[in-house]
């Protein structure tokens, strides 16, 4: 019996993961349940796992919940507070760290697994985009495990040689990494109408069901752009190894490409319960309930190149890429701020690219210091970006 840990159990990715665990209680329990809001779903997911702990980040929604726990007669401990979630993640009990907080607020809570030597599930993608070789060396001195959650690094782990993992492409023979994007919902749309597409729009992703705002880094593509700098991360590549193909239907998650010729893909209905089953379970399967792929079914299956006019926040994450050091974490930083504009209705879809560029060129980027020089930059960013969102607001 593994105990597993959920940060971030009320969104996407915690909900589908609830759902893998709940087909398997013989294998695992749900240990804790971390989240920032949506008590009544909250709640629910309590009665349904009874897990030990349940961290609320913010004191009066847990107030709120510790209330209606006590008159539900339930045994679960409420807690709060960045210690107490530091403390629940590296529990001895605990084996499995789910990381499906969205963006910088998820890297303190994995941090803490990683030096606990868990074995860490990796959904939250700008934990690692931010904090690259910190985090990594993190999870190497604490004995940790690390597997990717994301659709595309899941794939791309399936498809290195099993000799190979854990090796650089040139041990392993590859040549090429090609994520698959989707394209979002504005692939086709003219461009003279990016400028006026809603929050709503942007969220309504043609083959994927998400939170809002990685749905709109997908319609970005600064998802992708997260996404190649997660992969040379993950997979010790270089920039130059890392290619992105826009792929409509979404079935192929991504591909490897080897010397010989080879390449390897990995193939599924869009359905997150795959990687995370495969995570979960991994170097064994199990069930994860997504519906079996059925190609005869599929009226075509399309790949092409990127239009990099349409998608500029591409180019911005290959730039950071390039640059090193702090960029990555400034490049990430200036996107959830302009992000949180954009679906606040205070900046426009197009204008998300122009704050990145422009928080990026203020912000210098020496290398990666300590966790706290990190954080510094991290802060400085959001306060740069925030400006740069209002020269743009009138
Ligand atoms: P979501 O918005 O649906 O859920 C986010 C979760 O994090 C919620 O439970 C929320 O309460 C919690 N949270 C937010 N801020 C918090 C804070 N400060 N402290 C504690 N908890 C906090 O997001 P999602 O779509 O599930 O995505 C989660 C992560 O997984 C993101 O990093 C995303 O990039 C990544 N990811 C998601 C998908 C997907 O299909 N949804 C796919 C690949 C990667
Ligand atoms: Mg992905």
């Amino acid at each position: 019996m593994q105990n597993v840990v959920i940060l971030g159990s009320t969104g996407s990715i915690g909900v589908s993961t609830l759902d893998v665990l709940a087909r398997h209680p013989e294998r695992y329990r749900v240990f804790a349940l971390v989240a920032r809001q949506r008590i009544d779903r909250l709640l629910e997911q309590i009665c349904t796992f009874r897990p030990t702990y349940v961290v609320v980040t913010e004191a009066e929604p847990a107030e709120t919940l510790r209330n209606r726990i006590r008159d539900m007669r339930i045994a679960c401990e409420v807690l709060t507070g960045a210690d107490a979630l530091a403390a629940v993640v590296s529990a001895p009990e605990v084996d499995i760290v789910m990381a499906a907080i969205v963006g910088a607020a998820g890297l303190m809570p994995t941090l803490a697994a990683a030096k606990a030597g868990k074995k860490i599930l990796l959904a939250n993608k700008e934990a690692l985009v931010m904090s690259g070789a910190l985090f990594l060396n993190a999870v190497k001195d604490g004995g940790a495990q690390l597997l990717p959650i994301d659709s595309e690094h899941n794939a791309i782990f399936q498809c290195w040689s099993a000799n190979a993992i854990g090796q650089a492409p040139s041990v392993a023979g590859v040549e090429k990494i090609q994520l698959t994007a989707s394209g979002g919902p504005f692939l086709r749309k003219p461009l003279s109408e990016l400028n006026e597409v809603t929050p709503d729009q942007a969220c309504s992703h043609p083959t994927w069901n998400m939170g809002r705002k990685i749905s709109v880094d997908s319609a970005t593509l600064m998802n992708k752009g997260l996404e190649v700098i997660e992969a040379c991360h993950l997979f010790g590549a270089s920039a130059e190894q890392v290619d992105v193909v826009i792929h409509p239907q979404s079935i192929v998650h991504s591909m490897v490409r080897y010397l010989d010729g080879s390449v390897l893909a990995q193939m599924g209905n869009p359905d997150m319960r795959t990687p995370i089953a495969h995570a979960l379970a991994w170097p064994e399967r199990i069930q994860s309930g997504v519906a079996p792929l059925d190609l005869t079914q599929m009226s075509a299956l399309q790949f092409e190149v990127v239009d990099r006019e349409r998608f500029p926040c591409l180019t911005l994450a290959y730039q950071a890429l390039q640059a090193g050091g702090t960029a990555a974490a400034v490049l990430n930083a200036a996107n959830e701020v302009a992000v949180d504009a954009f679906l606040n209705n205070r900046l426009r879809f197009t204008a998300i690219s122009d704050v990145i560029a422009a928080t990026l060129a203020k912000v210098s980027a020496p290398t990666i210091g300590s966790l706290a020089e990190l954080l510094a930059i991290d802060a400085e960013a959001r306060l740069i970006a925030a400006t740069q969102i209002q020269l743009r607001a009138a």
